[in-house]
């Protein structure tokens, strides 16, 4: 049982994400979690909306996902994988190359998201390297990304909103094209891909890729746009031979209806990079996937290889737990479950668009979102909504959900219903 005392010492020595530490925001401690509920030390029970930020597709302390964790423990828990490869390397790479988009059969398994998308962004300038055209380093990146907070995960975030003036003097100096400017269901504007190929075009000699989140920009503003956004990007790569990275950390594993986002638009990308669900919430693992061809190129340029080895790079517990999440997934009509969500996500939350302050609400997969008119005051909402109940981690303008695709739609509503009156309290009051 933590003490006080205890609590003291998160506060005074324990960093939070983004967060200070002369004056910490409050956090709430946690004794257990099961299913779709977290569990306060104080006894109270939450009903989790964020499935620990996308990442707890099926709930906590699955009994599957246990298993598969306690089996391998019990056989090794670590082992460097130079030199030497294990069944639950094996098991994941096949699944992953059998269920990715086609044409991504090499697979680079890393510690977390962010290194993923270094990962990547190295393949990607490795391989023009290899191709001899060494001039081919930059990263096209679209506003209102999100990639991770590592120093060339960073360089490809929104420059407003992702760090960069704090780091100008670091980061390496990329392109940006606008954000992609219509919702999910609606047709491009006139003119929308323009100044993506602009930037292409007159800068194809020094870009290796284009990195972008497919369908959703998740961290940096929770947008929604359409496939044929994304279809005319992959054209638009292929015309001025540019490498497309999809990053589908947040989105992967059928958060947004598909397994994919990519998907949606039925594309390949060259590069993609899958964490979070991956490994069902358990434990941090990643992957970055590409096509043989720039494999190959890589392998065959000056380094003879690729140029990345991390020390827990493909760590078979994390391999065991994230084969189990891939299996159980795979076991349960879970098209079905995401396009239920969606529907009762869209029904439990229409109410806040009659709110005073909420601009925007909008669904899609697993995924619900009321955009309000100013950013929200989190010290004051996030107490509210935990004394009602619920699980959630607002930020910026975004009050979000993305919950476990298990939860029933009792629990839905109750999700969906207390947000509704806890903002328009916290709207009134405000
Ligand atoms: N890319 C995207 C799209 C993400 O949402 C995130 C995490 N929020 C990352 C990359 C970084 O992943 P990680 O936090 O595991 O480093």
């Amino acid at each position: 049982m933590l003490t006080d005392q205890d609590l003291g010492f998160d506060r005074q020595h324990l960093w939070h994400p983004y967060t200070s530490m002369l004056n910490p925001a409050p956090v709430f401690p946690v004794s257990h979690a099961q299913g779709v509920k977290l569990y306060l030390s104080d006894g109270r029970e939450l009903i989790d909306g964020m499935a620990s930020w996308w990442a707890a597709i099926h709930g906590y302390n699955h009994p599957k996902l246990n298993q598969a964790l306690v089996e391998q423990s019990q056989k090794m828990s670590h082992v460097m994988f130079g030199g030497l490869t294990h069944e639950p390397a094996i098991r994941l790479g096949q699944h992953l190359v059998a269920l990715s988009p086609a044409g991504l059969d090499k697979v680079f398994l890393c510690d977390s998201g962010s290194v993923a998308v270094e990962v990547a962004m190295k393949m990607a300038i490795q391989y023009w390297q290899a191709r001899g055209l060494p001039g081919k380093q930059r990263l096209l990146a679209l506003r209102q990304g999100y990639h991770g907070d590592t120093t060339g995960a960073m360089s490809v975030c929104d420059p407003v909103t992702g760090m960069h003036e704090l780091f100008s003097g670091v980061l390496m100096q990329q392109l940006f094209a606008p954000a992609p400017a219509t919702g999910f269901n609606r047709p491009l504007q006139p003119g929308e891909m323009e100044p993506l190929r602009t930037l292409l075009a007159n800068h194809q000699h020094e870009l290796a890729a284009l990195i972008l989140e497919p369908i959703v920009q998740g961290a940096g503003g929770m947008r929604f746009y359409p496939p044929d956004y994304l279809t005319e990007a992959r054209r638009l790569c292929d015309e001025f031979d540019v490498l497309l990275i999809a990053d589908e950390i947040a989105t992967g594993f059928g958060r947004t209806g598909k397994l994919f986002a990519c998907e949606h638009a039925a594309i390949s990308p060259d590069i993609l990079c899958v964490g979070k669900a991956l490994t069902g919430g358990y434990m941090t693992l990643a992957a970055t996937l590409t096509t043989t061809h720039i494999a190959e190129t890589i392998s065959a340029g000056g380094a003879g290889c690729f140029m990345h080895g991390p020390t827990f790079m493909a760590n078979p517990l994390a391999c065991a737990v994230a084969t189990a999440s891939i299996e159980l997934l795979l076991s349960q009509p879970w098209q079905q479950q995401v396009a239920q969500l969606e529907q009762q996500l869209s029904q439990g939350l229409a109410p806040a668009r009659q709110l005073n302050g909420v601009a925007e609400v909008r669904c899609l997969g697993a995924i619900g979102v009321i955009e309000l008119a100013q950013p929200v005051d989190n010290r004051r909402l996030q107490p509210m909504l935990v004394e009602a109940g619920i699980w959630l981690r607002p930020f910026g303008k975004l009050v979000y959900m993305m919950p476990p695709f298990c939860m029933t739609a009792a629990e839905v509503q109750q999700l969906t219903h207390t947000t509704c009156t806890v903002l328009q309290d916290y709207l009134a009051a405000g």
